[in-house]
């Protein structure tokens, strides 16, 4: 078994519903299980600006998939959510992404873990503390 921190974020559409939505469907899967999920925060866009705020929060999973086939697993969700893929950092229905795999470092062409962003983006970082604040200290210990 292994834990993951995912961040989950959204800013069209009925943000708040469709992070519970995301819980929901992530959770329904045989081999994870939900261990954490933090508030909702509401925060400024980050990278691109000009798009309403966000929704966003963290959640801690327990999970039997390997970190690929988690993150297909993801995908499918945003994919069955709605969420196309227009610009970098665009607004989106949902946005699901892999904060850390226990400690795995890796760096692949679909995947790398820690989040390559994770440590510089306070809207994962601050729901992350509430749930896991070790993990929150080893993204920014290891990126000093
Ligand atoms: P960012 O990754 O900077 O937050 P984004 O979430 O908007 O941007 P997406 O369009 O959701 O980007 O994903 C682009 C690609 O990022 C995906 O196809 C996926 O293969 C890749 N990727 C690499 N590492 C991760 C990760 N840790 N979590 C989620 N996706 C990742
Ligand atoms: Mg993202
Ligand atoms: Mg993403």
């Amino acid at each position: 078994m292994a834990t993951a921190w995912l961040s989950l974020g959204a800013n069209i559409g009925d943000p708040p519903a469709q992070l519970a939505d995301a819980i929901r469907r992530i959770t329904a899967h045989t081999d994870v299980a939900l261990l954490a999920r933090s508030t909702l925060l509401i925060t400024k866009p980050w990278g691109k600006t000009d798009q309403p705020d966000f929704a966003n929060l963290a959640i801690g999973i327990s999970t039997n998939l390997d970190p690929l086939d988690l993150l297909a697993y993801l995908q499918s969700i945003e994919l069955a959510m709605g969420r196309e893929r227009i610009e970098l950092w665009g607004p989106r229905l949902i946005d699901i992404d892999i904060i850390a795999y226990d400690r795995l470092e890796l760096v692949s062409p679909r995947l790398t873990v820690p989040h390559p962003h994770a440590h510089e983006r306070d809207f994962v970082l601050d729901p992350l503390r509430q749930i896991a604040p070790g993990t929150a200290a080893w993204l920014i210990a290891r990126k000093r």
